[in-house]
């Protein structure tokens, strides 16, 4: 990284008066762990004589992550207060930021720390770094090591851990690892956290993940897999998004494929596209074409229409990327 630019961000930060870090709409993994790193961070005892305000806003973060400290300081209504700085975490658009846009636009310097090659670079100060494998990745070369407490390391490390899907996408570096590693020996349980926060999954979750692998199918020379899950189906289970993490996933590891696709209804004519690819196919191509946005391998948008039109849609931008790289 950059270290002309890794100093103006630790500056912008140590100068601030107060400060609201946020994160994207329904937080994933990377973003619970980067916010609550950098607040723990930056509120941590023995810095008491810190007295500025440090403020974390963020949705309903999944049950699984709640044992990471700070999340019981976590605000979810925006205050009526103007900041002296606003600090975007893992989010790629200022839409991504919800209810939480407003606390930025009433804040005087705006920075954000963020690893999605969409992003827009929508503040006034970013540090995007599309070849880091998480924001809690970038976040560790910026902070100073000395400084991480064990609850601060499990936060960083438990972001990378969901983000780079246990150490095996693509994403996964040399440096990612060594991070890993000198998160661990801060005293992380990480055996715990990637048994607790990524693999386990409730009753519920798991019969979820077998509807949406039983009514798959396969197109495109078995080239792409796509499925669906209907609201009713979602309202059955008594399923919330966050049931479906990891379905996706799954479906990309059906032999032969390079694509896989899993769409959500989330309204009457209105789907949760999540895409991810094994690396010839950029599904953050697609998924910003239709207004979303998200990493090469692993992205997602919102479409309106027929199930029927958002499938085709996407097979359309899928087939001619298979074209082109005569996959077939
Ligand atoms: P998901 O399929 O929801 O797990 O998202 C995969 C990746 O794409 C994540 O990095 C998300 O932050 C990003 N992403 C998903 N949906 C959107 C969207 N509507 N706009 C921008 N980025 C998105
Ligand atoms: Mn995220
Ligand atoms: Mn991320």
């Amino acid at each position: 990284m950059e270290a002309l630019l890794k100093e103006k961000i630790r500056k912008v930060i140590r100068e601030a008066s107060s400060i609201a870090i946020a994160g994207h709409v329904r937080p994933d993994g990377d973003c619970v762990g980067s916010c609550l790193a950098l607040y723990n961070y930056l509120t941590a005892a023995g810095r008491e004589e810190d007295l500025r305000t440090v403020d974390l806003y963020l949705e309903d973060i999944p049950e699984d992550f709640r044992f990471l400290m700070g999340s019981d300081q976590i605000l979810h209504q925006p205050k009526d207060v103007r900041y002296d700085l606003f600090i975007a975490l893992d989010c790629g658009s200022a839409d991504r930021l919800g209810a939480f846009l407003p606390v930025m636009r009433n804040t005087k310097s705006t920075l954000c720390i963020d690893h999605h090659v969409s992003n827009t670079h929508f503040t006034a100060v970013s540090l995007i770094d599309p070849g880091a494998s998480s924001t809690c990745e970038i976040l560790f070369e910026i902070m100073d090591y000395d400084r991480i407490d064990q609850k601060t390391a499990e936060c960083l490390y438990l972001g990378i851990a969901h983000d780079t899907g246990v150490f095996k996408h693509s994403c996964t570096t040399r440096r990612t690892m060594e991070i890993a590693g000198a998160l661990i020996e801060k005293g992380v349980p990480f055996s715990r956290i990637i048994d607790e926060t990524f693999y386990q999954k409730t009753y519920l979750q798991n019969q979820i993940m077998g509807r949406c692998l039983l009514e798959s199918i396969m197109v495109l020379n078995g080239k792409v897999i796509v499925s669906s899950i209907s609201r009713k189906t979602q309202e059955f289970y008594g399923a919330c998004p966050a049931d479906l993490d990891g379905v996706v996933d799954q479906l990309r590891v059906t032999r032969g494929v390079e694509a896989a696709i899993l769409i959500r209804e989330e309204e009457t004519q209105t789907y949760k596209v999540s895409m991810r690819s094994n690396g010839i196919v950029n599904v953050s191509r697609i998924a910003v074409y239709f207004g979303g946005g998200g990493h090469v391998q692993a992205a997602g948008c919102t479409m309106e229409g027929s199930l029927y039109d958002v499938i085709n849609n996407l097979l359309l931008h899928i087939e001619s990327q298979l074209k082109a790289a005569e996959q077939v």
